[in-house]
């Protein structure tokens, strides 16, 4: 088997022409999992795949992330073959915030009779969840209020912090290994974000080696940040993983 993280989008909010940052997990060239959706991703997504994903992680409840949503209800609730089957992995603590962000509005559909999560397959979640035989590990990062924004990693191949300062902690006791580590990362971090001087003094050098900066402001920045020495993605870019490792024993 070989595994890919494939980056939809890599910009930072504002950063438009970058895309909303997302990503999906191929396995075998074959998608497995997509994490976020944010305004333009489903679209990426279709231009990708031609067709919706059969699994999506949402790591917090910016629109940014979670944008496209109403979109792929849409797609889900009127395509009889695909509706109720695309498992949406959220942590229980995001439920009520992305029930009041895409799912409360009045009327889902103008001829009412539905609920907004009868088109999707909804799966709380807490510490992970299994997917497809993989342990995934969902931990808490920091974005704003604290329990509002999760990362995910699979053991051994990646680990994906969404938007987030640095969270040393968590890449030491879920991403330790051979994992390669998405992260947040922008030239000059703010109390939202990482940047360049927080990876620099908060991270070991053997860390800084895997990671691959995403969620950067513009062109110029990615390239500024690759000028100091770093990876970084690129919306479109496939990179290779590790394969994961064998669930731990306290997985599930
Ligand atoms: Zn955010």
């Amino acid at each position: 088997m070989n595994w890919n993280l494939h980056f939809l989008g890599v910009g930072a909010a504002h950063a438009v022409e970058l895309g909303s940052s997302s990503a999906v997990l191929e396995r075998d060239g074959a998608p497995l999992l997509l994490i976020d959706c944010g305004p333009d991703t489903l679209d990426r997504y279709v231009a990708a795949y031609g067709d919706v994903p059969p699994a999506l992680f949402i790591t917090h409840t910016h629109m940014d992330h979670v944008g496209g949503m109403e979109r792929l209800f849409f797609r889900l609730w009127f395509d009889e073959a695909r509706r109720g089957r695309t498992r949406l992995f959220v942590h229980a603590a995001l439920m009520s915030w992305l029930q009041a962000r895409v799912a409360d509005y009045p009327g889902v559909l103008a001829e009412g009779g539905v609920n907004f999560w009868e088109a999707f397959q909804l799966i709380p979640c807490h510490r992970g969840f299994w997917l497809d035989g993989q342990w995934f590990d969902v931990f808490p990062t920091r974005h704003h209020l604290p329990q509002t924004s999760f990362g995910l990693a699979l053991g051994g191949s990646f680990a994906y912090t969404g938007d987030t300062r640095p969270v040393p902690e968590m890449l030491a006791r879920y991403a330790a290994g051979t994992e390669l580590v998405a992260h947040d990362c922008g030239l000059v971090g703010n109390p939202s974000h990482t940047g360049i001087d927080d990876i620099e003094r908060e991270y070991p050098q053997a860390l800084r080696g895997r990671l691959r900066l995403y969620h950067y402001g513009s062109v110029a920045d990615g390239a500024a940040l690759a000028a100091r020495g770093y990876a970084i993605a690129a919306a479109g870019e496939r990179i290779a993983l590790p394969p994961p490792a064998a669930p731990r024993p306290d997985a599930g």
